[in-house]
Formats: C-alpha cells, structure tokens, sequence
C-alpha cells in the first residue's frame, strides 16, 4: 500500500525493527540511557536548547498539555486558526475555561500577521497566543517567523505552537523563532508509529507553568521535568513507540536536516505540479501551500467516496480525506517523513486513472453548465 495520508505515516525497515524490541525496565539504566538519546536527538531537531519533554500520547494530548500548563481558568488567550488543527486549540482551552479570543482565517488561507498584531493592540490582556505551524487540514504553512516577529518581538506574550506536522519535516528553529512551548508527534514526519508526541519548553514557558492553575494529572509537565531529571517519565512510557521514534530521529539526523528539508519541499513542489498537470485544482494559497500535506479540491460531479475507494482497491493508494467542514469537497495528499518522488508519481498515475474511470460512470451526475 502507498500509505500518503498526512500521518500515520509509513515506517523505514529499520524503525520496523526497532519498534519490535523486547520491552525493559522503564525505571531502569537502560531506559535512562534511551530517553537521554532520544531526548537529545529531538532537541537537535526542534533546533532548541529548551527542556524537551516526550509524553505518551497522540498530538491532540500533547495539545491540551499545552493548554492546561500555561493557562489559568478565566485567562484570556488567543487562538489563531486556519482550520480544524486551530480549531482545536480553541476547543481544548475553552473546555478548561479559558477566556478564548479566536482569530479565524478562511480554510486555504494563511495567517495574516497584520491582522494579528492588530488583534493584540486591541487585547492587551492576552497573555497567550496558540498558533498552528502547518494545518494539515487545509495544507497550509503559516508564516511562523512573522507571526512570531509580532507575538513575541513586538507584544511579548507566550507563544505555543502546534508543530505535530512540520517539526521534522520543514524548518521551525524553535530557539531562534522563540516558541516558548512547541509540539510534535511520533506519526508524522518523524517516521515512527503513533502514541508518543513531543513539547519544548522555553525558562519563558517555565513561568507559565508555575502560574498556571488549569486542572492537570496526567499531562503535568513539570512531573514529566522532574521524571526526566532521573532518567525516566511519570508514567509508563509507549516503549516500542520510542524504540521507534529513537530510530526515525537518527535516521533523520544521519540524512542532515538541511536535506531532509530539502527533500520535503522538492516533493511538495512536484506534488503540486504533477496535481495541477492532471487538472486538478489545489486548495491553498500557493503562496503558503504545505510541504508535507497538499490539499487539493474534488472535481465537480466526483464523489470523493468513490474516488478513495477507487484508489485503494484498484491501485493501493491510500490518500485523505477532508476533515470537518471540508469533508466531501477536498482531499490530502501526505508527502512527509519516509517518501520519495516515486511514490508520488505512483499517486498521480493511479489518480489519473481513477478519475477517469470514475467519469465514465453513469451513475456521474452530469454536470450542469
Ligand atoms: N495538529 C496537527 C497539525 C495535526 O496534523 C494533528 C494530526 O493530524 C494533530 C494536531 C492531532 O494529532 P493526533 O491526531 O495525533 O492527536
């Protein structure tokens, strides 16, 4: 199977190996030995000198961890979305009571930091600003480096950012962008399996920590700082998962960032080309189209059902859907982490043909002119 969903996604042989590892004692030098490792390796990657903390989770808990670490219930906050990943953010801090002010940009479009710093010029009590990297929903790459510019250089709040599908995949120095609090997760372009997901946390993010009062147990981050201080987590780590994610690392590291960058935007660009040759229309902005997700529109009159079952059962294609609200009208292409052209040439062909037989259906209803 051509597994091209935006994560899970597919594992390199030597991951698979890893993760088949028989299982140690978490409380144990040898797991010490490896959270160390693997702490290291990240913290190379995420291009930071911040704490950096693995919490056994998907995204979406490393996410709230974020939310519920940094804020207190009635803090006002701002949450800049440009679709479901934003979306979600703004979920999880009103779920705990924050008081959330949303700054939404229509899907297929990138945040405007104009319209940011105008946002924070008229809330001066934001204390926080919750921003998505790459939205994987609509195959969007905000421009962090200016939003940052006005968040931090020129307002100075806390700035956490949900980096699950860039981080690994297209540059995000955390340290030099100056994220307080930055995210990641095992099933992206890290080239591991699910369950384990990744934050930063800057001396700045630290005294959000200490002075917030949201309700956490289980996503405690100073509990994971302190069970990192001795080699360990608070709570039984996903170990295979992190067998795995210790081998995707290296494997990134041995290939160097600068080339694991260049590959992703090599075949983000010719994803967009090989979609635009067969007609089809892309969903984002061009100027601000994602290198590791292209989102791109279902032709009128194609039912993306069909078309998805099509590309699975005839050619093994395994391709997205849309989420939310853009369910039924768009559909991904993942290209990050193990990939190369090839496989989406294979993508482009099996579409070419899948769209074609599917147009010869009669059960296509005409389209009307
Ligand atoms: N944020 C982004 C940008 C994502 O792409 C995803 C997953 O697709 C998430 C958050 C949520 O991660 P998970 O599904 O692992 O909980």
């Amino acid at each position: 199977m051509n597994l091209r969903v935006p994560g899970p996604t597919p594992c390199p042989d030597p991951v698979l190996e890893a993760v088949g590892q028989q299982m140690i004692n978490h409380r144990g030098p040898e797991f010490a030995q490896l959270i160390g490792r693997v702490t290291a390796d990240l913290k190379a990657v995420f291009e930071t000198e911040n704490d950096l903390l693995i919490l056994t989770a998907s995204g979406t808990g490393a996410l709230e961890a974020a939310v519920v670490n940094t804020l207190s219930p009635g803090e006002r906050c701002l949450v800049i979305s440009v679709g479901v990943f934003g979306d979600r953010f703004a979920q999880i801090a009103s779920a705990f009571g924050a008081d959330v002010r949303r700054l939404d940009f229509p899907h297929g479009t990138a945040a405007d930091p104009d319209a940011v710093r105008k946002c924070l010029r008229d809330g001066p009590a934001i204390s926080t600003v919750f921003v998505t990297h790459n939205e994987t929903s609509t195959g969007v790459t905000n421009d962090l480096e200016a939003l940052s510019g006005v968040i931090k250089g020129e307002f100075d709040k806390t700035l956490v950012v949900d980096g699950v599908s860039s981080i690994s995949s297209v540059p995000c120095p955390v340290d030099r962008w100056g994220i307080d609090l930055a995210v990641s997760g095992s099933q992206k372009g890290w080239m591991a399996p699910p369950g384990l997901a990744m934050v930063s946390v800057s001396p700045r993010g630290w005294k959000a920590v200490a002075a917030a009062k949201m309700p956490r147990v289980y996503f405690d981050l100073a509990a994971a700082k302190q069970a990192l201080e001795l080699g360990q987590t608070p709570w039984t780590p996903a170990l295979s998962t992190l067998y795995g994610l210790q081998r995707g690392a290296a494997l990134l590291l041995e290939e160097g960032m600068e080339a694991v960058y260049r590959r992703h935007a090599e075949i983000g660009a010719h994803t967009r080309q090989l979609v635009e040759g067969l007609g089809l229309d892309l969903f984002a902005d061009p100027r601000h189209a994602s290198n590791t997700v292209t989102a791109i529109k279902v032709p009128p009159g194609v039912d993306w059902k069909a078309l998805s079952r099509t590309l699975r059962e005839t050619h093994g294609v395994e391709l997205a859907g849309g989420q939310g609200p853009l369910s039924g009208t768009i559909f991904r292409i993942g290209h990050l982490g193990w990939v190369n052209a090839g496989e989406i040439d294979q993508v482009a062909s099996a579409l070419e043909a899948s769209l074609a037989s599917l147009q010869a259906l009669p059960s296509v209803p005409a389209r009307s002119s």
